[in-house]
């Protein structure tokens, strides 16, 4: 009808922009707290402690043993790329940690508030620190933004309160705090099998009195995935594992398979993938693992797979996506044939034991 009126173009304000890439990179709480774990497992951490109230939403707190930050870092800690693990570009090519960009913390901290508690080894004591949108705040109540001093054992504790507080339409995208807690159950899960050796717990706040709380999901520590499988899904799952490894010497590439035998079925997809050590949503992988048992499993049925691949960093590119639920591998018609391999050597080995056990 009238005329459109042609609006100017105007250079967003810092805030507003730093708002908008952190809701690239947190979704959710369980995103939030696949970053914080990841940082935890960076840190060296041997057990992780997680609490949740009202699914992550209310609390969402994390507890690491791992070697903690050191109290002149802390300013830097919530900073948009601000990280102690990459100075250069080049470095990218033989990244061996899960952050490389430092935009997880800063990210959070521009939709929630975060409160930083850490000790280093050779530190006189614990630190505080409590953020918002980047930078250090006074605690509520406070009035001096600057690191206070506390008590902790080394390791790092990280809270962070009212997630997505600021972002309301966000907020209203959330569906139940159950379903929240238990997306993070999943993540936490699923890192469990792929890291045994750190001891994982999630728990919901203020539930077990007495430090003796009720966990919904624990593991122990172990060197053995097996025990990580048993204590995340469950004894039965564990009896029937099957396991297969195969190597590719040309593309430098190595495939570790843990899974079900044929008489497992899982109701849903069920293979979780790792690539060099990240979780990652690698639906030709998974599929390669579903076609193997198509001819094993009814319709509809899933088996369930650790499918943990490594690859030469350099063929292997982890900054494609905000979360870093992506990679592109260079050689994924090679790794799809390995994990092709791994799957048929297990079933088969898994086969040809069951012919045995009924001839005898
Ligand atoms: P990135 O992991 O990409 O470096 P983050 O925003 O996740 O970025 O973390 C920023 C920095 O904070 C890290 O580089 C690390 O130095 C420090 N950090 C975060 N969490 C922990 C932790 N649990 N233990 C020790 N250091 C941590
Ligand atoms: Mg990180």
């Amino acid at each position: 009808t009238g005329e459109e009126v042609v609006r100017p173009i105007v250079q967003l304000d810092e805030l507003t922009i730093n708002r908008i890439a952190a809701g690239e990179v947190i979704h959710r709480p369980a995103s939030a707290i696949k970053e914080m774990l990841e940082n935890s497992i960076d840190a060296g951490a041997t057990f992780v402690t997680i609490t949740l109230a009202a699914g992550g939403l209310k609390l969402l707190e994390i507890a690491d043993n791992g070697h903690g930050i050191r109290c002149e870092d802390l300013p830097l800690v919530c900073e948009r790329f601000a990280t102690s693990k990459l100075t250069a570009y080049a470095d990218l090519q033989s990244i061996a940690t899960f952050g490389f960009r430092g935009e997880a913390l800063a990210s959070i901290s521009h939709v929630a508030r975060v409160t930083v508690t850490t000790a280093t080894a050779g530190a006189q004591c614990a630190f505080r620190a409590t953020y918002a949108d980047g930078k250090l705040v006074p605690e509520p109540g406070g009035s001096s933004a600057a690191p206070r001093a506390c008590a902790r054992t080394v390791g790092t504790t990280i809270t962070v309160e009212d997630l997505f507080a600021n972002t309301p339409t966000r907020r209203r995208a959330m569906r139940s705090a159950s379903d929240e807690y238990a997306r993070v159950l999943d993540v936490v899960g699923k890192y469990a099998l792929a890291y045994p050796h750190v001891a994982m717990a999630v728990r919901k706040a203020g539930s077990g009195a007495a430090g003796a709380g009720h966990a919904d999901l624990t593991t122990r520590g172990s060197v053995d995935a097996r025990a990580a499988v048993r204590a995340v899904h469950g004894g039965a799952l564990a009896q029937k594992l099957l396991a297969a490894e195969s190597s590719d010497e040309a593309y430098g590439l190595r495939v570790s398979l843990l899974c079900s035998d044929a008489n497992w079925a899982a109701k849903r997809p069920s293979v979780v993938v790792f690539v060099n050590g990240r979780l990652v949503e690698c639906a030709p992988l998974a599929a390669a693992i579903e076609r193997e048992y198509s001819p094993f499993l009814p319709r509809g049925a899933h088996p369930f797979a650790l499918l943990q691949l490594s690859a030469p960093a350099a063929r292997v590119d982890v900054n494609v996506h905000p979360t870093k639920a992506d990679v592109l591998l260079a050689d994924e018609g090679e790794a799809i044939a390995l994990v092709q391999n791994a799957a048929r050597a297990a079933l088969g080995d898994a086969n040809s034991s069951r012919a045995l056990a009924t001839a005898s």
